[in-house]
């Protein structure tokens, strides 16, 4: 099997498992408890949050240890916003692009319906881009908090997440960033991007799902939404998955040392393997950004095919990869992501995203191209017999 779905998740890594099986076996203490064992993995848990924190560049205090991606962008979206409107009542709108996650979305919309706030919409491009006039535009007085993805997870398209985040400072609105797709692939110093808060998953990096990181500035009060024993300065009670933190911690260090020597040849296999499908496959195209996009991702859409029936076709030739995103699978209805950048329903439904991790080879890729040709085909002449 060509496993080209990394983007819905990743192996876990041998150093990473090696790197957290300690904590899982013979220091198996509690990070809170007062004795030997204990302090061993309150320890560990602050070597992993000082490791984070010096990829990040910030604070280790700044770090927030997660249940995963979904829980970060929770906590950032409504723990932003909570907190600033009890501070300030006129602050109840969040702003947000018309392609985020839905743990973003759905956490706006929460705020929307429980807590009465307004969602301002950034419209993005064709391209999937969200420009600095049209954040802009749709930045308004009483934003609590404004979030743009760094890269989508379905089309792949990098936002220019310094600059709108420049845009928010001047007016005072903390800027928040999923960076789950983007960590391991593009530069995550959170003073570089000007960002306040930011969000990582583990299992796209090569850790094990159900870890996560919240960044966000200390002088930022966030209104927790987990209450307990008040671990994580409060922001996140709940005994430390102490495992889960080390191993994120191993694996964002190791993407973000391979970066260098990694980008540049998976960005060329990439554009070898659009470039194969586009001209091999008719009727072909592209979705998201042409350049400005992650290294891992390519992302097309199959007109007078069905992408889950060459998802099918695809998986009977030998190759995994998803229509979609991993959250979406096996809902019929189109990408609200593919019909934000206006591509038509019917079309939306034909897309195919291919995602790969630093492993893939150029032979794997010659070997997928050649097995989408064949599966697009295969449904083409189907849908017409
Ligand atoms: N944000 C983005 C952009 C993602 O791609 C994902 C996972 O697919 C998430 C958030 C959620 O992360 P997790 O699976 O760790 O909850």
């Amino acid at each position: 099997m060509i496993f080209l779905d990394a983007a819905a998740t990743t192996p876990v890594r041998r150093e990473v498992l090696e790197a957290m099986w300690p904590y899982l076996s013979g220091e198996f203490g509690n990070p809170s408890s007062h004795h030997s064992l204990g302090e061993a993995a309150a320890n560990a848990l602050a070597g992993a949050r000082a490791a984070v924190a010096g990829v990040l560049g910030c604070r280790p205090g700044e770090i927030t240890f997660t249940s995963g991606g979904t829980e970060a962008d929770n906590l950032a979206v409504k723990g932003i916003a909570l907190s600033r409107r009890a501070k300030d009542p006129s602050l109840d709108r969040v702003l947000l692009s018309s392609i985020e996650h839905p743990a973003v979305e759905e956490s706006a919309l929460y705020l929307q319906r429980v807590h009465g706030f307004t969602i301002d919409v950034v419209p993005v491009d064709h391209t999937g881009l969200v420009t600095p006039e049209a954040f802009r535009a749709a930045l308004q007085p009483g934003t609590a908090v404004a979030s743009i993805m760094y890269a989508n997870n379905e089309v792949g398209t990098v936002q220019p997440v310094a600059e709108l985040a420049a845009i928010a400072a001047e007016s005072g609105v903390p800027f928040h960033t999923d960076a789950v797709q983007a960590a391991g692939w593009l530069p995550v110093r959170v003073q570089d991007l000007g960002v306040d808060a930011l969000s990582l998953s583990g299992h796209k990096l090569g850790a094990p799902k159900g870890s996560g990181v919240l960044f966000a500035k200390s002088r930022l009060r966030l209104e927790p939404l987990v209450h307990g024993g008040g671990q994580e300065r409060g922001r996140r009670s709940g005994t430390e998955n102490v495992a889960g933190a080390v191993a994120l911690a191993t694996a964002l260090t190791l993407a973000n040392g391979e970066q260098a020597d990694t980008v540049g040849r998976v960005v060329e296999l990439r554009d070898g393997f659009i470039r194969r499908v586009l001209d091999r496959v008719p009727g072909a195209m592209l979705t998201g950004h042409p350049e400005q996009r992650l290294p891992s991702i390519a992302s097309f859409c199959f007109p007078g095919t069905s992408g889950e029936s060459v998802l099918l076709e695809l998986e009977r030739l030998g190759v995994l990869c998803s229509s979609g995103s991993a959250c979406a699978a096996g809902s019929d209805a189109p990408s609200p992501v593919l019909t934000a950048l206006g591509i038509p329903a019917e079309v939306a439904q034909t897309a195919v995203r291919f995602s790969f991790n630093s492993a893939i080879t150029a032979a794997e890729l010659e070997e997928a191209a050649t097995a989408v040709e064949s599966a697009v085909l295969a449904v083409r002449g189907l849908s017409r017999s």
